[in-house]
């Protein structure tokens, strides 16, 4: 398109990482202290509790050092077992890549994949539980990213819980983002991290773990031990009594924290709202540009990301690049079976800001214009800022 040379994107509108908030990016800037250091055993405990406090889960959260796709990845090493029947749900991407790292612990998987513009239904989990009730473990993605799609997860968390199997949630990009947590969906390993809806970095991630999961890993005789995939070893890593199995990430310990005091003191019901407002302008917008969006319904679109089906015979690539080059806005397209059919607007910790949704409108519009279709430019902008008047007026 242009030899000019790459200059950064003004504005990161997409599905994660994001945009960190600037008091994320000043306290991983404090020093880095020794992890035995007794100032810091301290601070570790105390944000291993601040996680639980916005995770409203009784016990301190575990923290994993390193970004949430290992964590998701031990708890299947130290959850499933040889003697485990897992039933993966796979409503995208993620979902699907569960059931590849299950496959090399668990005896026999049971899967059901519904389309990645679709979302797992219930009756049809309740109805695999019953087929099969040596079902051992549930695994399901709440917002499936790639898709930006969400699972109904308090109705499934129902039916898995009255079945008894342990129910394992990657809740990564949904958790911060909207009104969900690891008791309100009966989960007993619900995974999340600072990188999305709460505007931290990646390099991290806290967990949720249920006293049935940790029976389960106690019991597990293939639960990993001294190896980055064991939750296990970490499972009192907050006690300022007992050492650290390795050395954590300090600074991203810091990152964690900030990320944490901003949710809360800005208060969770508030953060949620302008997920949800955000996405339901930038929704308005992209359906009056003349756009289609990706979920099969609008009811089962994500709060904290909007995808959109790139119009027949153009290229994902092309509407990225102009919008980067043109507009200074860096948009996310699809990922695996997604890939090149849907562009991704992230509204994800400070994009999650309505403004955002004119922003991408425009740079999205602007791009699909300039490739020959015939987007509604105006019409977009008019519509996406009368969602916000509408609620905010
Ligand atoms: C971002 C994300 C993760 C983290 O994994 P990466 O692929 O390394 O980013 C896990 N699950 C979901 C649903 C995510 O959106």
């Amino acid at each position: 398109m242009t030899d000019a040379p790459l200059r950064k994107p003004v504005i990161t509108l997409t599905a994660g990482p994001v945009q960190g908030y600037s008091e994320v990016l000043q306290a991983m800037a404090r020093p880095l202290g020794y992890d035995y250091d007794p100032w810091f055993l301290g601070f570790y405990e105390a944000v291993a509790k601040k996680c639980a406090q916005a995770l409203r889960w009784p016990e301190p959260a575990l923290i994993v050092q390193a970004e949430p796709a290992v964590a998701i990845e031990a708890a299947a090493a130290s959850v499933i077992g040889r003697r485990d029947v897992v039933l993966n749900l796979a409503s995208g991407v993620y979902g699907k890549g569960f059931g590849y790292w299950s496959a090399r612990y668990h005896k026999e998987m049971v899967e059901i994949e519904v389309p990645y513009d679709e979302a797992i239904d219930p009756a049809a989990v309740a109805a695999a539980l019953q087929a099969r009730p040596d079902i051992s473990v549930v695994s399901v993605v709440h917002h499936d990213t790639p898709s930006g799609t969400i699972n109904p997860l308090v109705e499934i968390g129902e039916v898995v819980h009255a079945h008894g199997a342990v129910l394992i949630v990657d809740a990564v990009s949904s958790f911060g983002g909207m009104d969900i947590h690891p008791a309100d969906c009966h989960a007993d390993v619900f995974i999340t991290g600072p990188g999305k809806c709460l505007g931290g970095t990646p390099g991290v991630t806290f967990v949720a773990v249920s006293d049935k999961a940790w029976q389960k890993m106690e019991a597990n005789p293939d639960c990993p031990f001294a190896s980055i995939l064991s939750l296990k070893d970490w499972k009192n890593a907050w006690r300022r009594d007992q050492p650290f199995p390795f050395t954590p990430s300090v600074a991203e310990i810091s990152g964690l924290d900030a990320a944490i005091d901003l949710y809360l003191e800005e208060g969770p019901q508030a953060v949620w709202a302008r997920h949800a407002l955000t996405a339901a302008a930038c929704r308005a917008g992209i359906k009056a540009l003349g756009c289609e969006l990706w979920a099969a319904r609008e009811a089962i679109a994500s709060p904290t990301t909007t995808s959109v089906k790139v119009p027949e015979a153009l290229s994902d690539d092309a509407i990225i690049e102009i919008a980067r080059q043109r507009y200074g806005v860096m948009l996310s397209i699809g990922r695996g079976e997604t890939l090149h059919k849907l562009i991704r607007i992230g509204h994800m910790g400070p994009t999650a800001e309505p403004v955002y949704a004119l922003v991408a409108v425009a740079a999205l519009g602007g791009a699909l214009k300039a490739l020959g279709f015939p987007a509604k430019l105006g019409a977009g902008l008019e519509a996406a800022q009368a969602v916000i008047d509408a609620a905010r007026g």
